[in-house]
């Protein structure tokens, strides 16, 4: 399973499009993953600007 991060708002997805902000810009040359389960009370999730729930890649490059 290959999973991307998305270059824009670094949510992982095996799509082509992020799911999350529809763009086409994805990478497989990513590091670090973050589950966040409650965006609005997470610190990780403040300082990434997540404002949703989901698996996001630390870095992506
Ligand atoms: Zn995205």
């Amino acid at each position: 399973m290959i999973k991307k991060a998305c270059t824009n708002c670094n949510f992982i997805t095996k799509e082509n499009v992020c799911p999350k902000c529809k763009s086409s810009s994805l990478s497989d040359d990513f590091s670090g993953l973050v589950i966040i389960f409650d965006a609005e009370n997470s610190v990780i999730a403040k300082t990434m600007k997540i404002k949703e729930k989901g698996v996001y890649a630390l870095k992506v490059r």
